[in-house]
């Protein structure tokens, strides 16, 4: 009789699981920590679960930036969150972008000013998201060798799982200042779910406990990450993960041999930029097809291109007879 709880299952769910939604979950969830440590080959005291990576970005902002004094550094064109995390913390935003001529590989002296100039997170999102390259491990190796005592360096990898690479999670035993993201998000299919995880050193897991929310992971959420981590579903979302990328490759074919498209960048994601000579059009013709797709039009000098999730072998034989 510890937490105000009500003493009786909610109305509606008497059995299951769901009977003990009246009580509050575990904070970080052991059993959790340990299914999450097994799959990804680290221990559970280099872990923190929360509400998506979303949250991790913002609890690393708010740990690591003073409000009106810091920045960070971000490539661009990239993931929109960290830069709507430092707004909302108040910290300045050092863009150095990727190098589009180069296939969107990291601009090394580019970051190297951005952490002279003081900047506390470099953010690295590999495979990056909407270009869908993963970036060169030698870049990563450089970045974290000149950021070693000055600034922590965040690998994102919520596609890693696309990749067929060993991830930068395993590096974190190596590293201090490298913290990785994960995501149920993507390849285990729980987006609606909500769980995201932080993987770094154990000192720096310390310090962003004691300011996560303390009910970070709801019941039902922990729930289904467990039964996602079972072997029998590891082993389905593996198959899953190797047609994802089969239908990529076809997708990615079948798209660059249409005459509306000028370009299809090569990813290691689960999903394709693809570059159109008139992208409203192609957005126009997936419309009406019943198919929305992510608008990057302008965005980050990228000209006349759209994001395109890859699908069901059905969803994407869609796009494809959209656009050809
Ligand atoms: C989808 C995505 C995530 C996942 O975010 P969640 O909050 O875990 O759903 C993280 N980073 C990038 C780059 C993404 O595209």
């Amino acid at each position: 009789m510890h937490a105000n709880e009500s003493p009786w299952p909610p109305v509606t769910a008497t059995n299951g699981a769901a009977a003990a939604l009246n009580h509050y979950p575990p904070p970080q969830p052991p059993e959790l920590l340990e299914a999450l440590a097994r799959a990804w080959g680290v221990t559970p005291t280099q872990i923190l679960v929360g509400r998506g990576s979303d949250e991790g970005i913002d609890l690393l902002t708010r740990a690591f930036c003073t409000a009106g004094q810091d920045s960070v550094m971000v490539s661009t064109p990239t993931f929109g969150m960290y830069a709507v995390a430092a707004r909302i913390q108040g910290a300045s935003i050092l863009d150095v972008p990727l190098l589009a001529a180069r296939g969107f590989a990291l601009d090394l002296p580019g970051i190297r000013r951005a952490l002279d100039a003081g900047s506390k997170i470099l953010w690295l999102c590999s495979p990056n998201n909407p270009t869908g390259n993963a970036l060169a491990r030698e870049d990563i190796e450089a970045v974290l060798a000149a950021a070693s005592g000055r600034a922590v360096v965040v690998v994102d990898e919520a596609y890693v799982e696309f990749t067929g690479e060993t991830p930068w999670t395993l590096a974190v035993a190596r590293y201090p200042h490298l913290i990785t993201l994960r995501t149920m998000s993507k390849a285990h299919g729980l987006a609606g779910a909500r769980l995201g995880a932080l993987i770094a050193h154990p000192d720096i897991i310390g310090l962003l406990r004691r300011i996560v929310p303390p009910y970070a992971v709801a019941g039902p959420t922990l729930e289904a990450a467990l039964a996602a981590l079972s072997p029998a579903s590891l082993a389905v979302t593996a198959e899953r993960i190797g047609q994802l990328v089969r239908e990529r490759e076809r997708l990615a074919t079948a798209l660059s041999r249409s005459t509306r498209v000028s370009r299809v960048f090569p990813s290691d994601a689960n999903f394709l930029l693809v570059q159109f000579d008139d992208a409203g059009a192609a957005l126009q013709k997936l419309r009406d097809a019943g198919v929305l797709v992510r608008d990057f039009r302008g965005q980050s000098g990228l000209g006349e291109v759209l994001r395109l999730t890859v699908g069901t072998p059905s969803q994407n034989g869609l796009m494809i007879r959209s656009l050809t």
